[in-house]
Order: structure tokens, then sequence, then C-alpha cells
């Protein structure tokens, strides 16, 4: 078996280590169109493009902090270690992620400033391949080669989701997206409208208090946000419209500002799949995917972390073997028809609990039960319970005391089992 892995962040990293334990995997090609393994979590202080004119790929701002303890950003068979803290750097992480490759001898299969142009399957009288066309950036060739598989895991923090603001296109001052964010200088002594709350939201708008003259922060989570904020910001509800140089919100009121900083996520964005991979991209929701990984109309194309809040890399793991084991035979996936029936109900599902298209693959409180799909069909090892539990009040934590909660120090007992010690006491 010949695998194309598409990318060498954490989950195309995570692909090669499994591929290259499994007998049958006669080559992995890791192709990766920067010159470092690692995807988000290399920071960088351009923004725009690179040297080869490909965009930027990595949104990592420097004062960065993992979201989520580290206890619960490892890998099941290599934890991160080495720090007493529980929030780690992005240089820390990156530096994780180096040691993991290492550990499992993947550096040899990446190609560096390998740019993925083209994947397209073809039929044979053997069964269907993939032709992957890259252009080694170097040299500005293009090399087409064939694989039996195929494993996407090019990330979905990259392309920036600006959403549709009435006024916004006439606004005169800056508008800038979170993803090309990187210290806060850019924003001294202004009035920056910061819309969106997720994590980096709140965390970059926190942040540049300390050189705004104010910070707006517009989003729509007010009454689960218990944290207190600098006196030089103000919360206000979703913004309706831009009118000159001001913002109009929800609750009929204005404010004047400089800047428009979009916190406001990212797309999923597959722009080398041939239109014959059959994968739609609409309102955010890939599709068909069984069980979130599986291409339903070409099952040797799978598809690394696309699910979100979630526990990433463990889920990347679990993800990844239990692809492998539909390659090795440990287990046979559904038939194309059953695969699609299970997609749609799972979509209707998702429908009926109030989930909108754009929540896809929202995980979130369902995530230890799709992990438990994944590891029961595949037969394979689950993940800890304890890891989802860390994660679940690891974010209600973020909202409550978002000034503090990465002071926090979590130490896991056992599979099940956690302990927080919060402001020196054990809780
Ligand atoms: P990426 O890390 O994006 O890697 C994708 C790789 O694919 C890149 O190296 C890219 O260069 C390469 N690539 C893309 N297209 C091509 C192509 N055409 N050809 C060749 N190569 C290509 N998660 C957490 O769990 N905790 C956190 O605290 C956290 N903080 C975050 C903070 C920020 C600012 C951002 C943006 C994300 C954060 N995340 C966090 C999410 C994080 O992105 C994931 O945890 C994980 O690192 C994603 O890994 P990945 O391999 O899927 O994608």
């Amino acid at each position: 078996m010949r695998v194309c892995v598409v990318g060498a962040g954490a989950a195309g990293l995570c692909s090669a280590r499994h591929l290259l334990a499994e007998p049958l995997v006669s080559r992995v090609d890791v192709l990766e169109q920067s010159s470092q393994l690692g995807g988000t979590w290399v920071y960088t202080e351009n923004v725009g493009y690179d040297d080869f004119g490909l965009p930027i790929h990595t949104s990592m701002y420097k004062s960065l902090r993992t979201n989520l303890p580290k206890e619960v950003m490892g890998f099941p068979d290599f934890p991160i270690k080495g720090s007493e803290k529980s929030y780690i750097s992005a240089k820390e992480m990156l530096n994780f992620l180096d040691r993991y490759a290492e550990k499992h001898d993947v550096k040899k299969c990446i190609k560096y400033k390998h740019h993925v142009q083209m994947i397209k399957p073809k039929q044979t009288p053997t069964g269907e391949l993939w032709d992957v066309t890259y252009k080694h950036l170097t040299t500005g060739l293009s090399t087409t080669r064939e694989y039996d598989y195929v494993f996407v895991c090019n990330g979905h923090y990259n392309t920036p989701f600006i959403p549709n603001i009435p006024g916004l296109k006439n606004f005169e001052g800056e508008v800038m997206h979170s993803h090309d964010y990187r210290v806060p200088d850019v924003f001294k002594d202004k009035n920056v409208l910061v819309i969106g709350a997720g994590p980096s939201g709140l965390d970059i708008a926190l942040e540049i208090t300390s050189v705004c003259s104010k910070v707006i922060l517009s989003h729509h989570i007010k009454d689960q946000l218990k944290s207190t904020f600098p006196s030089n910001l103000e919360q206000k509800p979703d913004v309706v419209r831009i009118e000159g140089n001001a913002a109009v919100f929800q609750d009929g009121t204005s404010e004047p500002m400089d800047v428009v900083f979009l916190c406001t996520g990212y797309l999923y964005n597959f722009p080398f799949l041939h239109e014959s991979c059959d994968i739609v991209v609409e309102d955010n929701c890939v599709e068909p995917l069984y069980k979130h990984v599986v291409n339903i109309n070409h099952p040797s194309m799978c598809f690394i972390g696309v699910p979100y809040y979630v526990c990433a890399f463990s889920m990347f793991d679990l993800q990844v073997r239990y692809f492998v084991q539909s390659m090795n035979g440990s287990f046979q996936l559904p038939s194309s028809e059953q695969m699609m029936q299970h997609w749609e109900m799972e979509k209707s599902e998702r429908l009926a609990r109030g989930y909108t298209k754009r929540q896809a693959h929202m995980m979130g409180p369902d995530q230890q039960r799709y992990y438990s799909s994944l590891a029961s069909e595949a037969r394979t090892k689950d993940l800890p319970s304890v890891i989802t539990k860390m994660r679940d009040e690891s974010s209600i934590r973020f909202l409550h005391k978002l000034q503090t909660y990465r002071m926090d120090v979590y130490k896991i007992i056992d599979d099940d089992t956690y302990e927080v010690i919060s402001d020196g006491k054990r809780e």
C-alpha cells in the first residue's frame, strides 16, 4: 500500500506514525508545503503570502498559550511532559511535535516544500487509485505520483471566514482577521471592535486592552461569560451593520471605531481536491464523510481532524487507528449506501437537536460517544474518559475566569479521574 499524507501538522504526523507501524504499508509520503513540521504551531511574524506566493498557513500569535491543559492535548501513546504548568506556549507545543516525530521516526518520510496542487481518483483494472500532483517549490517542477490511499491532513484554521456584515465593505478604517494577528502593538491607542468570542477572540481582546484606547467586544455568549474584564473593554451584542466609522449593535447602540477586528473563525478548504473526489464544502459542512473521516464516495481517502471542540491530538490518533484498521482488514467499512444512510441520519439528528449546518462537525458534548463509536467499530482502544472530563471542566473554567484560568494545574490520577490545583488549593 502506498499512502500519501497531505500536511505535516499534528494530524499528518500522527497519520504517518501509525502508517509506518503497519506492515502492509510499503510507502508513506508526507507532503508538506512549508519547510517545517508543526502546521498551526509554527509562529512567524509574516502575514499574507510566503516566499513562494502561497498564503501564510499559520494563525499563531506571539503570546499564545494553549487554551486547554497539556494533559488533554498530548497523544494517547505520547503525553506532553516536561512542564510543571498545564497551559504551555506554542513553542513548547512545537517542540513536543518535533519530539513525537523524532520518536516515531516520521521525519524520514516528510517531503518539505512540496505543495499539493491536485488530487484525483482514477479507475484501474485492480480498483481505484489516486493521482496526486505536487509542486516542488524550490524547483517549480510539478510531479504526479500514484497512491493507493490518501490522508487529507491540511488543517482548518487557516482560511479566514469573513461574515457578511452590511456596510463592512465601505468601512473607512482598517479591517483585519485574527489569522493575521501576531502582536498587540498594531492596535496602539486605537478603538478596536473585536467581533467574535471564541478562544482566540477572547484571548486577543484581553491582550490588546494593554495597548488600545478602547476595546469593544461584540458577541452572543454574554450569559455564559462570567469573567471580569479590564475597564477599557466593553461587551456588546452582535453587530447589525457598519455605518461610516461606527458599528451599530443589536441593542440599538452604536460605537465609533478605528479597526474592525474579525475573530470570526475559519473555513474548511480543500483547494487541491478535484471535483471528481466528490467532496462538497458548503457552510462549513464537509460532505459526505462517514464518521467525519471516510470519503463515502471514495473510501480510500480519509480526512483527519475535521471535528472541532474535541481533544484534538487524541482524536487524530483514534481517527487514524480507525482508518488504518479498515485498510488492514481488521474490520470492513459498511457499503457506500450504508455509510451514506448513517451520515444522512447523523445530519437529521443534529438538525433535530438544534445544530445548524455550520455546526455539522461540532462535537463538544458528543465527544465521548463519537470516540467510542470509532473505537468499537474498528475494535481499537477507546480514549480514556478522563481527557474529555478535563476538557469539559477546563472549558467552563475558561469562561468563568478568563484572566487566571491558565494558572490552574491539572493532574491525571487514572483513566477516569483527575484533580485540579487552583490558587494553590486542590479542588
Ligand atoms: P495544521 O496544524 O494546520 O497542519 C496542516 C499542515 O498542512 C500545515 O503544515 C500546512 O502547511 C500543510 N498543508 C496545507 N495545505 C497543503 C498543501 N496543499 N500541500 C502541502 N501541505 C499543505 N488546539 C488545541 O487542542 N489546543 C489549543 O490550545 C489550540 N490553540 C490554537 C490556537 C490557534 C491560534 C489556532 C489557529 C488553533 C489552535 N488549536 C488548538 C487548533 C490546532 O490547529 C489543532 O490542535 C491542530 O494543531 C491542528 O493540526 P492539523 O494537523 O489538523 O492542522
